[in-house]
């Protein structure tokens, strides 16, 4: 069975690549009835945060991510790292290197001016370590081959090659007996019985290193799938700018996970020119062969979109429940959480046909129900204020006394007197419309007069009405 794995660096938050490596992780293993195991590779302990931990597992449940079992800590493992180096030195595999810091920045000069990419020549391979100089503690390094070539059929990349010359004796384990990154990766990868390493393709060559360790330990060697990165919109190296941002910048912008997962899902692979993919979906069509070779651009304007897309498709008290979960992150959103109560949300739950198809994000669905958030006296734009003449507030006064006497709050009721009313006064149905917008929205533009003023009921709108009236 497959066993896929997520391993990231709790160095920093859960970046917008890393989303995607743990969505393709996830769904490989779905697709494939397997498993994905996590993996926080804590080793680097003055970067490593606890902070940054809890922003990885809370960005993965956001995007609805799952793994199975107990998350795996890296440094906890250190004790097992070392002992499977004891291993390879009993086995002549590996060996102690005494190499000055000096000598290795003469060796790396050296390389630097001859263009080998080697950068250790190996002094210490075989040696005796009787000749240790007193004192220095060493590092231990991988005998790594020497001759013959590095072979890995990567799932995304297709067969990649190295000439061993060209590889150097990696460190296993540094001069104070902390295990390095590639030891352990590949420790862990084995021990999870990880069968599938699918991560961006900077560790490409990391792949080659690390098969020695699994040659040298005579371990089984995973199947790899290194994806491209991510690039902005312009070609170049994701930045802030184009959105090289954490998960959580996404869920403050007000996008909505399902609509992020989708977005992710199709940013280097394809499946046909589907674009729009529910979870079931994705992981029937998902397959590991079809991510792309080239870098896949973000696009922002895509995500909006899609995101749109969402909103518009989401039922309304979903799309109301998602809306709550993210008030706490949007600018004045806790003031708002504060003050829900069930008829504010029967109001915002009334007002969402008419608000979620104007909507791109939650933010502007935030923005677009100010209305009915308001509080009375409710404010008032300044260009919205313009609009109030005196002829303006007195046929709001006259008007909610109209209002009020409906047979029935309903735009079947309303809009008969609110014609009559401006056939009296000889005024088009819009000029009486744009006064009674400012009074009840604050604004000049908000949607359909009549769901305003059903989603308000009564007595909230008339009241709204004669706080402006004169
Ligand atoms: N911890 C590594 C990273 O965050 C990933 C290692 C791996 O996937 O093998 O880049």
């Amino acid at each position: 069975p497959v066993v896929t794995r997520f391993a990231p660096s709790p160095t920093g938050f859960l970046h917008i690549g890393g989303a995607r490596t743990a969505l393709f992780n996830w769904l490989y293993a779905r697709a494939t009835g397997g498993k994905m195991l996590l993996r926080i590779e804590d080793t680097d302990r003055e970067r490593s945060t606890d902070a940054a931990i809890d922003a990885i597992l809370d960005g993965l449940s956001w995007l609805g991510i799952t793994w199975d079992g107990e998350a795996i800590y890296q440094f906890a493992r250190a004790e097992r790292h070392r002992a499977v180096v004891e291993q390879l030195l009993a086995a002549g595999r590996a060996y102690r290197c005494y190499a000055s810091p000096e000598e290795l920045a003469d060796m790396r000069e050296a390389a630097r001016r001859e263009g080998r990419s080697k950068l250790y020549d190996g002094r210490w391979r075989d040696r005796d370590p009787a000749e240790a100089p007193a004192g220095v503690r060493p590092v231990i390094r991988l005998k790594a081959p020497l001759e013959g070539e590095t072979v890995i059929e990567d799932l995304v990349q297709g067969r990649v090659t190295w000439q061993n010359k060209d590889l150097d004796d990696l460190v296993l384990l540094r001069s104070d007996g902390t295990p390095t990154y590639m030891l352990a990766v590949v420790v862990d990868d084995h021990d999870m019985a990880v069968t599938h390493v699918i991560r961006g393709d900077d560790h490409l060559t990391n792949a080659a290193r690390q098969t020695h360790i699994y040659d040298a330990m005579g371990w089984q060697v995973p199947r790899f799938a290194h994806i491209p990165l991510i690039h902005g919109a312009d070609g170049a190296k994701l930045s802030k700018r184009h959105g090289a941002l954490g998960v959580d910048a996404y869920r403050a912008m007000g996008y909505l996970p399902a609509a992020l997962r989708n977005y992710l899902v199709r940013l280097g692979w394809s499946h046909g020119d589907q674009e729009i993919f529910s979870t079931e979906e994705m992981v029937a069509a998902f397959d590991v062969s079809r991510i792309g070779r080239s870098a896949a651009r973000f696009d922002f304007a895509k995500l909006e979109s899609l995101n749109g897309h969402y909103m518009r498709t989401t039922a309304d008290a979903d799309l109301l429940a998602a809306l709550e979960a993210a008030l706490p992150f949007f600018p004045g959103g806790p003031a708002v959480a504060a003050r829900l109560d069930a008829p504010l949300r029967d109001r915002l739950l009334a007002a969402m046909p008419g608000l979620k198809d104007r909507a791109k994000t939650l933010i502007d669905l935030l923005n677009g129900a100010a209305f009915v958030l308001a509080e009375r006296p409710i404010a008032l734009e300044d260009k919205a204020k313009a609009l109030l003449t005196q002829e303006a507030r007195a046929l709001l006064a006259t008007l909610a006394d109209e209002f009020e006497a409906a047979e029935t709050w309903s735009a079947e009721a309303l809009e008969p007197i609110m014609r009559a009313h401006a056939e009296r006064a000889g005024l088009k149905l819009g000029q009486v419309a744009q006064p009674l917008r400012v009074a009840l929205t604050g604004r000049t533009t908000s949607p359909g007069i009549f769901d305003v003023l059903v989603v308000l009921g009564r007595a909230e709108s008339v009241g709204r009405m004669r706080d402006q009236g004169a």
